[in-house]
């Protein structure tokens, strides 16, 4: 296999001459957590590949999501890279749940001290993929006019970096500020003073609003859905802690990958319904102080699919909410109703609630007087004008599928990825989608990505893709596509177990249907990351069942 080294920047080809040779062996698109490792894998199998990075720096979602307030809420210990224990040993976490600039500065770290940079091609975005079927080849076209041939394409382009651009009449003519926590400037943003509006309460919103609060003269929250936060209890971590966690690292790690969502706990084994009140309360109560986003998931075994046993919890936080918001009107109007726990992704907050006991901080309840539209000088609803200097727009994103069918790609027969998931994602295990070979998706949509730890869910991904390159290359095999009958069988699995659980009944990101006219499918795997991991690994072990493999054309 021809390989060009890979601080070497290739030559751009015509588009219409079609090479036998490819430029690179593999591009990965995105260099955020999930790009720089594929990065790290793929260069260690001596691969030349190129990560193309549309925005001005490294890092992906924590480049991007800079909003005050933007934290992760995975433990930092948790939600870290396992792959080196060397840098497991060197890195020191500062909070139990690290800020956006910690975690960038960790990102950054790991790009140098790996040495990644030298292969990441930044500014630059991927527009158009082409599959030559001929030659088993990849014609990637960026905006930049470059176009690129490639064996293997890797999409690290996130769950949640398509911005879902704000879908209220009149946006465009507000003569004030508009912000969207997603796309945050990067200088930062001085509101002392400012009348702010905010509209969306997900967990961006949840996460800016105590924020923005300290320092804007007025917050007018617009609420259309109450969203279940729960107290992160988020703290500085000790010398002694650190050392603590440095040295169990190497088990924690292990036990990581070995479990059902990428965090460490003893999964329940009980219903919520065969507890009694005292008992049910009790538990709740220790996983709403416990400060994990799946503090009070884990309680019961019944939480996320049976109605009954969901309320007891749900009914639990609005006592919390009651308890926290002094004002009982403003408390009930934050309270979520007819909502199952966690059927919306939860938030771990910090003084979410207790911010709307300040006199300058109030809400709308959209549900009953809902925007009308956005005017020069602010918000309309159909109740009155909220005049304000400042929106941010903490509206959320085109989840899962956004960032991959942005890109004009098109696989065989002509046939482009928009085209085929026109009513939903389709693809096997999450990997692959049949009919566009050799393009790989990390943490993409029909995995368990988004319903376990981000970082463990890619570190799975990115080596069982190493792992099948590294199969092909040793094989002289040039191209793996998934079989439409076991991307049929996946599809039709993922959509069996997800009808086993409350989810696919909300209106949510998981399910699509916050972007109008996105296909209602629910978009991620909900059977565990330690089942998938096993499947992955099954498909693999057993000649990449699923999927067809074959050698060059000249070959044939
Ligand atoms: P989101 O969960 O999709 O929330 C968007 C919010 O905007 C919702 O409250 C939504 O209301 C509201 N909204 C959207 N369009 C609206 C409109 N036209 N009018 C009024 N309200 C509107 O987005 P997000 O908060 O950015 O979070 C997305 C995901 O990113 C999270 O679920 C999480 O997975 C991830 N995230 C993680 C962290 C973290 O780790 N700390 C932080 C932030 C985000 P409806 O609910 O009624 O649609």
């Amino acid at each position: 296999m021809p390989s060009v080294h890979p601080t070497q920047t290739p030559t751009p080809t015509q588009p219409s001459a079609r090479p036998t040779v490819p430029q690179l062996d593999a591009v990965v698109v995105g260099a955020g957590f999930s790009g720089l490792y594929q990065l790290y894998r793929l260069r260690e199998l001596g691969l030349s590949v190129r990560v193309i990075e549309a925005c001005d720096d490294i890092g992906g979602t924590w480049h991007r999501n800079r909003y005050p307030g933007a934290r992760c809420d995975v433990e930092s210990a948790s939600y870290s890279y396992s792959f080196s224990p060397d840098l497991d040993q060197e890195w020191e976490w500062s909070e139990r749940y690290a800020t956006q600039p910690e975690l960038l500065r960790y990102l950054h770290h790991v790009a140098d001290r790996f040495g990644l940079r030298a292969d990441i091609t930044l500014r630059t975005r991927v527009t158009r993929a082409v599959y030559d079927e001929d030659d088993h080849l990849w014609q990637i076209v960026t905006d930049t006019g470059e176009t690129l041939t490639t064996r293997f394409v890797v999409l690290a382009t996130g769950c949640m970096s398509a911005v879902k651009e704000p879908d209220i009449p009149g946006a465009a003519a507000f003569e004030g500020r508009a912000l969207h926590t997603a796309d945050w400037p990067h200088e930062g943003v001085d509101l002392t003073g400012k009348r702010v509006a905010v509209i969306g309460t997900g967990c961006s919103g949840v996460q800016a609003i105590p924020l923005l609060a300290e320092q804007a003269a007025a917050v007018t929250v617009f609420q259309r859905t109450p969203v279940y936060a729960l107290p992160a209890h988020n703290r500085p971590l000790s010398a002694e802690e650190n050392a603590e966690l440095k040295a169990r690292y190497p088990q924690f790690r292990i036990a990581q990958r070995q479990s059902r969502g990428g965090t460490v706990f003893e999964p329940p084994t009980r219903s919520a319904l065969e507890a009694d009140d005292a008992e049910r309360t009790a538990a709740y109560a220790a996983g709403w102080e416990s400060g994990l986003l799946s503090g009070l998931l884990r309680t019961y075994n019944d939480i996320l699919v049976d109605a009954a046993a969901n309320e007891t919890v749900a009914e639990f936080v609005r006592s919390k909410i009651r308890t926290i918001v002094t004002d009982p009107g403003t408390a009930e109007t934050l309270s979520p109703r007819g909502l199952p726990y966690g059927t919306k992704r939860p938030c771990l907050d910090t003084g979410y609630y207790a911010t709307y006991n300040k006199p300058h901080v109030s809400v709308v309840d959209l549900s009953k007087t809902p925007i009308v539209g956005i005017t020069p000088s602010g918000i309309s609803t159909s109740e009155r004008d909220h005049t304000v200097d400042v929106i941010v727009f903490a509206t959320g994103f085109d989840a899962m599928t956004g960032s991959q069918v942005a890109i004009d790609i098109v696989g065989k027969g002509g046939t482009t990825l928009q085209e085929k998931w026109a009513e939903g994602p389709r693809n096997h295990l999450g990997l692959l989608s049949s009919g566009f070979p050799n393009l790989f998706t990390v943490i993409g949509p029909l995995s368990p990505s988004v319903l376990s730890n981000a970082v463990v869910a890619i570190e799975q991904h990115v080596e069982w893709i190493t792992d099948c390159i590294a199969h092909l290359r040793e094989s002289d095999l040039t191209e793996i596509d998934a079989t439409a009958e076991a991307e049929e069988e996946w599809c039709a699995h993922v959509a069996e177990l997800a009808g086993l659980t409350l989810y696919p009944a909300v209106a949510s990101w998981y399910t699509g249907a916050n972007v109008p006219g996105k296909p209602r499918v629910f978009l991620a795997y909900t059977g565990g990351l330690d089942r998938y991991r096993a499947r992955c690994d099954a498909a693999a072990l057993d000649g990449y069942r699923g999927f067809t493999l074959a050698p060059p054309s000249d070959a044939r």
